[in-house]
Formats: C-alpha cells, structure tokens, sequence
C-alpha cells in the first residue's frame, strides 16, 4: 500500500524571544510590588523580614522550576530559595547599562548578559533585575532537593540546581541565596572551578573572573541600590560585606578588588545609616 501523504505541516519560526520583561513584570504583580518599590530584605530573629504571601511563593516557584515535590521533606531550604528567588525579582539592581558597566563584570559574563539583553529585547534603561532573572531562568531549567547533599551546599548539574538542607534562615539569608541563583545559573556560561590554593578538596576560582566573581559582582550591583536612611539598608549592606568575605576566600587570587577589602566595604555600608 502506498504512504498515505503526510499531512502538510507549518513550522513557524521566530528568530525573537519572549521579551525578558514579562516573566519580570508578571512576578512583581504575582508578589504585589508596586511600581518603583524595592524592599529590602533583611534577616530578623532567623526569620526573612518579608513574609511572600502563597501567590508569590507559588509564582517564584513556577517560574524558576523549582520542583517542590522534592522539597517536600526541606521545607527551611524551599522557604530560604524562593525569598532569594524574591530578593531576585523585588529588589533594585539599577538598569541593565550600569550593570554591564561595571568594572566588576568579568569579560564572559558580561558579553552573555549582553547578549541576553539583547535577546530579550532589554534596553540599558531596563531593570537590571529583569536581566538578571532571565538569565537564571535561561541557565537553569529545574532546582530541586537533593537530601545527601552537604548542608547549605547547592551545585549545578546540566543545566539543573540542586539545593541540600537548609536548618536556619539566618545562615542563609535572601541576599545570599539570590546569589547562589546567580552562581549556579553562571555555571552554564562560566569557567569550572579549580582546587582552591590551601585546601585542594574543595573547588576555588583562580581569580574574580570566575563564577565566584559573577556572584559577586550580582551582589555589588544590589548594594549600589541601597539608598542612604532605607530601612534595614545598613544591616542589610553589613549582610553583603559577610557574603563577599565567604565569596572572596573561595578565589585563590582576588587581586586588589576593592570587593574583597572588608575594610572599605564597612567605609561604604557606614554612609547608608546616614539620613
Ligand atoms: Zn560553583
């Protein structure tokens, strides 16, 4: 018998991608941010200082892929993920020009969220939030729980986080769980890591060209955000000098980065208590 013909399909192709503002704007709304404000979360007493009402949470998690069937068992790393996957959305990163500006971009990290921004149709006037979110959303098609992980450890695995358990907000606060977001989406662009100089079990950068510097690079674009006399803004810049300090010994040579200088970070959170 001859083949039957085949039904006549249409493929169409679109060389364009989703603008990168959508999944952006459409979980400001989900988490009820009004236009232009930017929250700062902190961490009081162990406990986020934001409660994310089930709409959010339920938003953040769809939208980064979160499988929460596997976080079942992980309630404290499921709740720690999605107000980092919050900070990520909430808070203000300035625009995606001053962003890709910075000095500390490095040179392949920069030249990917160019491209991602031109991709997703952001202009150098957009939040660089958005950018940023689209990024971890382009690297990382799933996050879920591994129990036998480490404590606190979190990996990259093709294109998939894998989170282990977290036992207390405190350890791991919104600033920095964001920037675990980022390092481990960074994976699927970035250079590995190599062994770290003094303790050759555990994975370093050589340099701030690495992953490491993504991170923190995503963590100075937050504090350049921070007004002076915002609330929380003082302890929440002191937060970030602690998680460039854990950053800064895991790269072997940070150079003279101001980003791994204690001291002048503490000079730059002082002016933030001014009013
Ligand atoms: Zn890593």
């Amino acid at each position: 018998m001859a083949p039957k013909p085949l039904a006549p399909l249409v493929f169409l192709i679109t060389a364009c991608q989703p603008p990168a503002i959508e999944p952006w704007h459409e979980a400001r709304q989900a988490c009820e941010l009004a236009e232009g404000e930017h929250p700062v979360d902190t961490v009081i007493d162990g406990r986020p200082a934001l409660d994310l009402s089930p709409e959010c949470s339920l938003h953040l998690g769809e939208l980064l892929g979160v499988d929460r069937e596997s976080f079942e068992a992980a309630p404290l790393s499921l709740e720690a993920l999605l107000h980092g996957a919050h900070l990520l959305v909430a808070a203000d990163f300035g625009e995606v020009g001053q962003l890709l500006a910075s000095p500390h971009a490095s040179t392949w990290a920069r030249q990917h969220l160019a491209r991602q921004a031109e991709r997703g149709g952001l202009s150098d006037r957009a939040p660089a939030s958005a950018l940023l979110l689209a990024h971890v959303r382009s690297e990382l098609r799933e996050i879920r729980f591994v129990p036998d992980l480490e404590q606190y450890a979190a990996a990259y695995d093709r294109g998939r986080m894998v989170l282990g358990e977290v036992q207390s907000h405190e350890d791991q606060p919104p600033l920095w769980m964001a920037s675990v977001l980022m390092h481990e989406a960074s994976h699927g662009v970035g250079p590995e890591h190599g062994a770290c100089r003094d303790r050759p079990d555990e994975a370093c950068d050589a340099d701030l060209d690495g992953v490491y510097g993504a991170q923190a690079w995503m963590i100075e674009a937050w504090r350049q955000g921070l007004q002076p006399g915002q609330a929380h803004a003082e302890e929440a810049c002191a937060g970030s000098v602690s998680d460039l300090t854990v950053i800064c010994s895991m790269v072997n040579n940070p150079g003279d980065d101001l980003l791994c200088d204690p001291l002048a970070r503490w000079r730059v959170c002082d002016t933030l208590g001014q009013r």
